[in-house]
């Protein structure tokens, strides 16, 4: 072996050394992780490989096997996997289910040094409700939900809002910086999922209309990949539009080109219009688009395209097999 190839592997053992040294700053935790599904397993597994000692749940065998096979503890009662947590996360599909677990894990007393962070999509209103009933019994809860998607669970990527005391947010950051990239203290309990559902509604709009101007445009002859061009350099340029194109071949890693499997379900966007459209309607403010947008999912829905990618909405617009 020569010197330089045995000097460039000195270099990148110290480097990712470093690294690791860097992102357990405060040592190695343990933290609880409950929801191990397409999000949940892969910030899980990031958790581990920054050093922390991970203690899981989840309702699926396959999906704990699959921690435990990179370190983790598996547990069968949460209460047990937060008494020996410093953090525990949630990552769980929506309201009923986040609220359930949270009984579960706490009707008995908590463990008064724990920190709980929420990152599912679930209504301000039941965080709310959550911090409440969690600080009553004398520790702490937040609201950290994510944006960045499976690939961003993966690279460890995502961006977090979070909802809790600025002291809260100080606490989490350095736990969140080994899933995502982008920690932002967004207010009090509640704002992350503020944030969250106002993106989220906001995407489903730009999605719907890329949708629309790329059909009306390949329908007055124009070639899609020369339409996407001149979008993608005017004013009509968005996320949808240039990296998750709806048609097939525009956009290189786009779930459209994998007959819309994998990506962000119809499904779950349709959970979050319908969360966007009940702090709407409470807060008395119009979304006139969003609430379009919330029936036009939940009819793709109702034609059982519930677990397709949600830029499904082009494919469904083309209307020539529906
Ligand atoms: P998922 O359905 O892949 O995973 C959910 C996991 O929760 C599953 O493994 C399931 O077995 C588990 N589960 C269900 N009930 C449980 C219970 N009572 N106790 C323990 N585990 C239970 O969903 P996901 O895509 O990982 O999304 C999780 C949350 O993140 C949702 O609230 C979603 O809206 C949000 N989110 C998803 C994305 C995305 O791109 N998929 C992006 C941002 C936010």
């Amino acid at each position: 072996m020569s010197l330089r190839i045995v000097s460039q592997s000195l270099f990148n053992a110290w480097s990712q050394t470093l690294v690791r040294g860097m992102s357990t700053q405060g040592g190695s935790k343990n933290i609880g992780f409950v929801g191990l599904g397409n999000m949940g397993g892969h910030m899980a597994s990031n958790l581990i490989k920054a050093g922390h000692k991970l203690h899981v749940f989840d309702i699926s065998k396959p999906a704990c096997d699959s921690l435990k096979a990179k370190g983790a503890t598996v547990y069968s009662k949460t209460a047990e996997l937060a008494q020996n947590s410093d953090f525990v996360i949630t990552m769980l599909p929506n309201n009923d289910i986040v609220d359930a677990s949270y009984e579960e894990m706490t009707a008995n007393g908590v463990n008064k040094n724990t920190i709980f962070i929420d990152s599912s999509t679930i209504d301000p209103n039941l965080v709310k409700s959550l911090q409440k009933r969690i600080s009553a019994k004398g520790a702490r809860f937040i609201d950290a939900p994510v944006s960045g998607g499976v690939p961003g669970a993966e690279q460890a990527t995502l961006t977090f809002m979070v909802g809790g005391t600025e002291a809260e947010y100080n606490a989490v950051k350095a736990v969140l910086e080994c899933m995502g990239k982008r920690i932002t203290h967004c207010g009090d309990y509640g704002m992350g999922q503020a944030a969250k559902l106002a993106n989220n509604m906001m995407l489903a709009i730009s999605m719907i209309g890329v949708s629309e101007a790329m059909n009306l445009a390949m329908r007055l002859g124009l070639n899609p990949k020369t339409f996407a061009e001149i979008i993608n350099s005017s004013t009509g340029r968005c996320w949808a539009s240039e990296v998750y194109n709806p048609v097939p071949g525009v956009s290189p890693t786009a779930p459209a080109n994998n007959s819309y499997k994998g990506g962000f379900s119809t499904d779950l966007i349709t959970k979050d219009l319908g969360l966007a459209s009940g702090v709407a309607t409470a807060s008395n403010t119009p979304i006139p688009m969003g609430a379009l947008a919330h029936q036009i999912y939940r009819t793709l829905k109702s034609q059982g395209l519930g677990n397709k990618d949600f830029s499904v909405v082009y494919d469904f617009m083309k209307n020539d097999k529906y």
